[in-house]
Parts: structure tokens; sequence; C-alpha cells
């Protein structure tokens, strides 16, 4: 830090204060972990400098043996971690990966055919008619995936979304009664709607998905399945999802990010099947620009780590403490939307408490919680105030966090909320965001905090 700090004194002073925050505050954000320090310390380095554009062994540029070594490691042991056909670790974030699958489906199912009916080998020899052709017929193509609200993610053909003008879209929700995903509606959709794409994963639903039956449902309409894993890869990764719950037997195409539950480098990859490979392996630099170097090693090394028992055992102690975080929850009176969890999240409804989610948020974050703010299933509050609070284990079991902290967890955040009260707006009606934590409340729960 001396060494940062002597260049730009504020950039180290905040990485200090970053570390500090994190040390001093709960981290429940569903979406975070801690990486390991080897991870952390393979994202700096002279990898960072090189250039690479392309993909292992057919770069655009010289000299770059050891950034093939790089990225064939990482796609080696994603490959063997997740047992699937093909890996690609060039995606700079999750929604890079997702734009990646995105548009290899469609050079795969769109474009491929177009080309192979015109005897022609790439895009450059269609003459104006036949591209032209071609553009439009990219613009007909259809994605169903899941609803923001029900715990989608933007990617998915949310409409402000880049995917929402790729491709025209539809949503499945959950049902209005159990708040699961019900797959006979989700098949309805689709025989109605016929997608190209059917996109199954999610950010903030807090039970498993059947990937079998999903991928029996694309089969049905002709869809390419795609699962994006971001928020669940460890879980996966941790043989805790088997079966019809692991999405890489199942799904044409995976995506995910590789520092949620995976507990990797900031970053994105995609697994595919062998047909869809060759899509995928163009995607630098026909989507991505020049691969980062650094971060493909930071992603092999904690991807090597994720192929140990320790972090078995680590994916099964999320799982295991977001049950029992769940039951102390509902214990202390909190509402969850399903009721419960089965994966490594929980979905708080606070409106029972008369707050908004932001107001929750807010109080909590006073108090050292750090959580964010989450719509629930047709949320009244939209997608801004919210009604609902996500609330995630991975970071804190890779503190160490086991029933007992997270009972005591729990404790402190129904106290946070017991004693968080909306401000009345000068509307005179409740205000969406403001609110007044009682004296004392915040005081307490860091003391408490930091005895954990
Ligand atoms: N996909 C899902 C399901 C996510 O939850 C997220 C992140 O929130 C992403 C994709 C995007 O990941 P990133 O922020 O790395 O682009």
């Amino acid at each position: 830090l001396s060494v940062i700090g002597a260049v730009e004194p504020r950039i180290a002073d905040a990485i200090r204060a970053e570390l500090t925050d994190q040390r001093g505050s709960l981290k429940l954000i569903a979406s975070e972990n801690y990486a390991s320090l080897p991870t952390l310390l393979t994202m700096g380095n002279w990898l960072s400098d090189k250039y690479a554009e392309g993909t292992i062994g057919h770069r655009f540029y010289a000299g770059c043996q050891n950034v093939d070594t790089v990225e064939a490691t990482a796609a080696e042991h994603a490959r063997e971690l997740f047992g699937a056909e093909y890996a690609y670790a060039q995606p700079h974030s999750g929604i890079d990966a997702n734009l990646t699958a995105f548009w290899a489906i469609l050079a795969h199912r769109v474009e491929q055919p177009a080309l192979a009916e015109q005897g022609a080998k790439n895009v450059n020899e269609l003459d104006e008619g036949a591209w032209e052709a071609l553009r439009k017929q990219f613009g007909d193509q259809r994605m169903l995936g899941m609803s923001l609200d029900a715990g989608g993610h933007l990617t998915h053909g949310f409409r402000p979304n880049i995917s929402g003008k790729m491709f025209h879209q539809r949503s499945y929700g959950t049902n209005p009664q159990t708040q699961l995903v019900d797959y006979d509606e989700v098949a309805r959709l689709a025989r109605e709607f016929r997608p190209l794409v059917l996109i199954a994963g999610y950010s903030a639903y807090p039970r498993r998905i059947d990937f079998a039956r999903m991928r029996e449902i694309a089969d049905e309409v002709g869809a390419t399945f795609m699962v994006d894993m971001a928020h669940f890869a460890g879980l996966v990764a941790g043989k805790l999802f088997t079966g019809d719950e692991d999405p890489v037997p199942h799904a044409h195409v995976v995506t995910t990010t590789t520092h949620k539950s995976l507990r990797g480098p900031r970053g994105g990859l995609v697994l595919a099947t062998e047909e869809y490979a060759p899509s995928v392996d163009r995607g630098c630099p026909l989507v991505l620009g020049g691969p980062l170097s650094n971060m493909m090693a930071a992603k092999a090394v904690a991807l090597a780590e994720a192929r140990s028992q320790a972090f078995r055992d680590y994916a099964h102690a999320v799982a295991d403490n977001a049950q029992s975080f769940a039951e102390s929850l509902i214990r202390r009176g909190a509402t969850l939307v399903t009721g419960g969890t089965d994966n490594h999240l929980v979905l708080l409804d606070v409106s029972g408490l008369g707050l908004t989610g932001r107001q929750a948020e807010s109080a909590l974050l006073d108090a050292g919680i750090v959580t964010n703010r989450n719509a629930v299933p047709n949320d009244p509050n939209g997608a801004w105030y919210t009604s609902g609070v996500r609330l995630g284990t991975p970071a804190l079991t890779s503190r160490g966090f086991g029933a007992d902290e997270f009972d005591v967890t729990a404790e402190m955040i129904m106290d946070v909320l017991a004693n968080t009260t909306p401000v009345t707006a000068s509307t005179g009606k409740p205000g969406k965001a403001k609110y007044d934590l009682a004296d004392g409340v915040a005081e307490r729960t860091h003391a408490r905090s930091a005895e954990l």
C-alpha cells in the first residue's frame, strides 16, 4: 500500500478503508464473498500487460504462449470441476458471459444455417440482400427467462437491458400461492411463445431448479437451453446440486460469474457442449475485448481451489447455514419468500414490518449489516424501493460462521428492523426511503457483531 500511496494516496486510503469496512461489518450480500489470498495475489501481476485477442493457440498478437498456458489451465479446471465438454474462461464478468452465450447461440442456430444455405464461409461473403435477410432473422428471435421480480436477472430478457432489445422477450414468474417456479406454466408459455433460448437461473430465488424438467421443455419447443448459474456455481462445484439439480449435464450452454458462491476473482465463464463450443470460442474479439490474462490466471487458481474437498465442505456449509439462518429468522417472526430456502440465500419480505426494502437495507447498514434490497414477487414498491431484503450465507461462511453465529445474526437483524420506523414524507404519506433507527440500536448491533 505504501507503493500505491506514493503515487495516489486516495487510492491507497480507499483500499485500506474497504478492508476496515469489510472487517467491521457483516457481509450478507448473497453475491459477494472473500477470495483467497492466492487468488487475490494472482490478480496483480505482469500478465495484465499482455494483449492476447483470439483464443488458445490462435491469437491476433505474437508472444502469447504464457497467456495460452493461463487460459488453458483455467479452462481445464473449469471442465474438470463442472464435468463440462468445453469451457471458455475469457468473459470479464457475468453479463459478458451472458452476452457471449447469446451471441454464440445466435451464431450457431441462426447464422451458421444461413451461411450453409448460401454456400458462404462467413458473413462477409454474403451479398447485401442475403446479409439484410440474415440481420432480420437475428432480430426475429425470442427469449424466455425468469422475470426480475420472481428472482431472475436483468440479462434474462428484461426490457431495459440489451437482452430485451436483442430478443423478443417473455418472462415466466412464480406461482402466486407457493412462490415456486411452476414448470407446467413454463411449458405452457414455451409452447405458446416458441423461444430460441430458454433461460433458467436467478439472482434472488431461494430454491433449487429442476434442470432436467427445464431441458425437457426446451427440447419440446426446439429451444436452446441456457442456464445462468452465476449465483449458485459454488453449490454446483461443491457437488451439493447433483442429478436433476446440476445444470451442466442438462443445458446446452451454462454461464456463471466466478466471484459469488464460487469464491474466485471477479469474472465470468461459459461452459458449453461440443456443438456450441466453436461459436463460444469466437467470443473474443466478436463480443469481448482482449482477455484480462491476470484475471484468467486468478480464475485458474480459484477453480483449482474449488476442486478440493475443503471447498465441497464449504459449499455444504453455505447451504446448511442458509437453512438454519432461515429457521432462526422465522422463529423471530420473519416472513421469507417461499417460506425458506434450499440454496445459499433467503429473501426477507419486510412489508409486514411496515418498511420498504430500501428503509430496511439502510437501517441494517447503519448497524453494520450489509445487505441489498430486493423486489419480492409482484412487488408493489417496484424494483427501486422494493419490499424485500436479500441475505446470503457465502461470505460469512467463508469467515467460519456456523449455525450459532447465524442465529445471533438473525436476532440482530430482527432487532434492528423492529426498531426501525418509516419517516413520513412531506406529502403526508410514509416516505419510501427515509427511516428512523431507535437510539442505541446501531451501537448495540455493532458491539454484538464485533464479538462474532
Ligand atoms: N447473472 C446473474 C444470475 C447474476 O446474479 C449476476 C450478478 O448480479 C450476473 C449475471 C452479472 O454478473 P456481473 O456483475 O459479473 O456482470
